[in-house]
């Protein structure tokens, strides 16, 4: 027999599948893959409960209904200043990880080059391969995750099509400045290439700072495709409902590519996301401050647990150094005990990286009710405390 497609064949299951089934046979809590354990707005919920109902339930328009696409338009707008035509600016799709294989389907010839920043989003370089483009990896090194600028104008040159950027930035919570935006912008436009821009976490953002899409600066609206995701932005991250926003002249493209990955997205969801997207200003603000009370919740915790917290200015996600705890860097292994013995799950930062793996880092999803975090962080201490010996803690309530 022929083999299958030797680039999927050899791409293993995602690290938060992996981990969650790890969290379900242990019966461990899961702070690994990013979904809060509390539903989003009841509004939002009884919309798609009513949209089910009223007899729209065919094929809806192939770049979306006009509801949600005249929302997004709003959106872009209100938060940012941007204005989009929504009849032909926007594209709706199945949440974000659509979004992004459709840009870059969008973008990218064979032999392309694509720039992609470490630690990686687990569908970007799998994605980028498949299309027969060249990724030119750049890394960014904990504990300050700063932009190597030399070694991102490196990576650039004729062959650049696109850079693909996230901010904020899963798994580090790095939200991108205005001075390093600045600097993308200006390479973009010295080397005429396109940024695909994940801003999944663009309404997570905290301590009074605030998300700007690299959309938003100077020559920059021509060259962006920004991608949203109903998911993170209304807490209901199972409905996978995206949103691409982008110049005309791309995203005519962007809809041949959503027309051939899955044509269109369920109706009724896109018109619930568009009353969630019409949400007033204090829903916002109430995600973003309720979700930086859990990160505040959950550092203080791990910090007595001993871990030491790296910054996290966005996200679901707080990364955690174990290098006091546990001497062995390799954070795969430190995970897996974590799950059995501790019973607890964290993501290993080293799933993000394809080149030489960090060490002695992990993620922690702090998206989660108080009383779960502190079941955790009660789970942790009570095993490095007790010297992390496997009999040493009896598992209890099970997430
Ligand atoms: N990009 C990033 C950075 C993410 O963390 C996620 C995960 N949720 C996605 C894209 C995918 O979003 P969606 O669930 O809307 O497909
Ligand atoms: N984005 C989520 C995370 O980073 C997971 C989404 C998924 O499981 N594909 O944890």
């Amino acid at each position: 027999m022929k083999p299958a497609n030797s680039l999927l064949a050899n791409t293993g299951t995602t690290i938060f599948t992996v981990m969650s089934a790890l969290a379900q046979k242990h019966r461990a809590i899961n702070l690994g893959q990013g979904f809060p354990d509390t539903d989003g707005p009841a509004d939002v919920i009884q919309a798609a409960a009513d949209a089910l109902q009223d007899g729209r339930n065919q094929y809806p328009p192939l770049t979306g209904v006009p509801e949600l696409r005249q929302a997004v338009a709003a959106a872009n707008a209100r938060f940012y200043g941007l204005d989009l035509d929504p009849d032909h600016e926007v594209v709706v799709t199945s949440g974000a990880t659509e979004a992004i294989t459709a840009s870059l389907m969008a973008l990218i010839d064979p032999g392309d080059e694509v720039v992609l920043i470490e630690p990686l989003y687990d569908t970007y370089l799998p994605v980028v391969r498949m299309l027969g483009a060249v990724p030119r990896l750049v890394r960014l090194e904990p504990p300050h995750w700063t932009l190597p600028r030399a070694a991102l104008a490196a990576a650039f040159g004729p062959k650049t099509k696109a850079i693909l950027i996230n901010s904020p930035m899963n798994p580090i919570g790095k939200v991108f400045t205005a001075e390093e935006l600045g600097f993308i912008a200006s390479l973009l436009q010295q080397h005429d290439a396109y940024a695909i821009c994940d801003e999944v976490y663009e309404h997570l953002v905290f301590d009074g700072h605030r998300h700007i899409p690299l959309m938003s600066l100077p020559g920059m609206r021509e060259r962006c495709l920004r991608i949203g995701s109903a998911g993170k932005t209304f807490s209901l991250t199972g409905w996978k409902v995206g949103y691409i926003s982008g110049p005309a002249a791309l995203m005519g493209v962007v809809a041949k590519a959503h027309q051939n990955l899955t044509f269109t997205t369920p109706p009724n969801l896109q018109r619930a996301v568009a009353v969630g997207l019409a949400k007033d200003d204090a829903y916002f603000a109430g995600l973003a401050a309720d979700l930086q009370a859990q990160r505040d919740h959950l550092v203080r915790g791990l910090e007595a647990a001993g871990f030491r917290t790296l910054p996290s200015g966005g996200s679901y996600f707080v990364l955690a150094d174990y290098a006091a705890l546990d001497s062995d860097g390799d954070d795969a292994a430190f995970c897996m005990r974590l799950a059995e013995r501790a019973g607890v799950v964290a993501i290993p930062l080293s799933a993000f990286y394809a080149t030489e793996k960090p060490r002695h880092h992990v993620r922690f999803a702090f998206c989660k009710r108080t009383a779960l975090l502190d079941e955790a962080v009660t789970r942790l201490t009570r095993y490095f405390g007790a010297g992390q010996s496997a009999a040493a803690v009896p598992l209890t309530a099970a997430e």
